[in-house]
């Protein structure tokens, strides 16, 4: 498996140089200048400006000074410490710091091919399973129950990524075998999370897709390190995530050269306390604008609740995500984690004839499934 070194700032340069030959890293910054600064003080600032490697130019207005700045995002300069300088009264960047996952950069929509599933076309995939992988048992009658349904990847957590030390942490390498198991069983293609960038090539033999949770969104080391095993990604937004942040999060792995990334919806932690999270759907609709990446939402860490589930489904698809990340268990009762907000299969079945004619309506094609064997 090929390793790429996070710190490998020389080789990442001649990435973004190879990515980028029409220079999209152009950089422009807006910095006004305090009422009525005296030319000294402005000439300090295009100086510093200068230092930086970037190209000022001065617009003098009647009362106040401005100065646009035009220079390379590689040079690693920003210009934003000249705050500091007691005659600036603002640094503005003008444009977004995410590149390779905008729409600008890329306007037609990315398609992932996960095992033979188009994820981001004309298909809304359904990834279900079990939070965590229990036994042989559990996992195999989820997928199979999640198939017959019309779920097209199954998903289940090895290690898991636990509030608590004292609650189940996974099973770890056995966990991955049954899973293996469900695909060979199945032929539903394997999501499943990586909690560490030492993990990776492990989880990376087993699953299609590897999954970033919410409490690594921000890992760079992990996220460099998932990027280079080549596999799609799906991408948690962080709990207490913004936007751009989770965008920028999806960068980091286009940036170390894999632009298979999905975005998840999770929720996000708010005031209320009625559900677990807030599933901000908001943030869809920005991400599918913003980005050329495929949207999923996650109703099931976003509700906490199992009766939430259907309702937060159908908002997600008629918001335009690209597919959902639900959690099923045969007896969420007697769960090791995140009992409350697992489907039963039989809830799962009606989740999935409830979403059919809205997916339809938004243009979208559900998988059918086939009957239960
Ligand atoms: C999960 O999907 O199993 C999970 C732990 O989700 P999150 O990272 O969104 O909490
Ligand atoms: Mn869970």
């Amino acid at each position: 498996m090929g390793r790429l070194l996070w710190r490998d700032r020389q080789r990442l340069e001649c990435r973004l140089i190879d990515f980028h030959p029409t220079g999209c890293y152009t950089n422009r910054v807006i910095i006004v200048l305090k009422i009525g600064s005296p030319e000294p003080e402005i000439q300090q600032v295009v100086e510093a400006v200068k230092k930086f490697g970037y190209e000022p130019k001065l617009i003098r207005g009647v009362e106040r000074t401005i100065v646009a700045c035009v220079g390379d995002e590689r040079n690693h300069h920003t210009l934003e410490s000249l705050i500091v300088l007691p005659q600036v009264e603002h640094v503005t960047p003008v444009q977004k710091k995410y590149k390779l996952v905008s729409r600008q950069y890329q306007p037609q929509s990315t398609i992932i091919d996960v095992a033979g599933c188009l994820i981001g076309g004309d298909t809304f995939h359904v990834v279900a399973g079990p939070c965590s992988v229990e036994n042989r048992e559990q996992t195999l009658e989820t997928a199979k129950a999640v198939k017959s349904y019309g779920a097209t990847l199954f998903r289940g957590g090895a290690f898991k990524p636990r509030t608590s030390p004292y609650d189940f942490q996974g099973l770890g390498r056995p966990a991955l075998e049954m899973l293996k198991e469900a695909r060979d069983l199945t032929g539903l293609p394997i999501v499943t999370e990586v909690m560490s960038p030492q993990d990776v090539d492990l989880v990376a033999g087993y699953a299609d897709v590897l999954q970033i949770g919410a409490r690594n969104a921000q890992n760079v080391p992990l996220l460099a390190v998932a990027a280079a095993s080549g596999k799609p990604i799906l991408l948690k937004r962080g709990i207490s995530g913004l936007v751009d942040e989770w965008l920028l999060a999806a960068e980091y792995i286009c940036v170390h050269g894999n632009n298979k990334v999905i975005l998840c919806e999770r929720g996000i932690r708010t005031f209320e306390h009625a559900c677990r999270n807030t599933l901000d759907l908001s943030a869809v609709a920005v991400a599918k604008q913003e980005t050329h990446l495929p949207v999923f939402v996650d109703p099931s860490h976003a509700a906490g609740r199992a009766d939430m589930i259907i309702p937060l489904s159908r908002a997600a698809v008629a918001v335009g995500a690209d597919g959902l990340l639900v959690e099923v268990h045969p007896d969420p009762a007697t769960a090791l984690s995140d009992g409350g907000q697992q489907l039963k299969p039989q809830q799962f079945a009606q989740l999935m004839a409830e979403l059919r004619p809205l997916a339809q309506v938004m243009g979208r094609k559900l998988n059918a499934g086939h009957a239960p064997q």
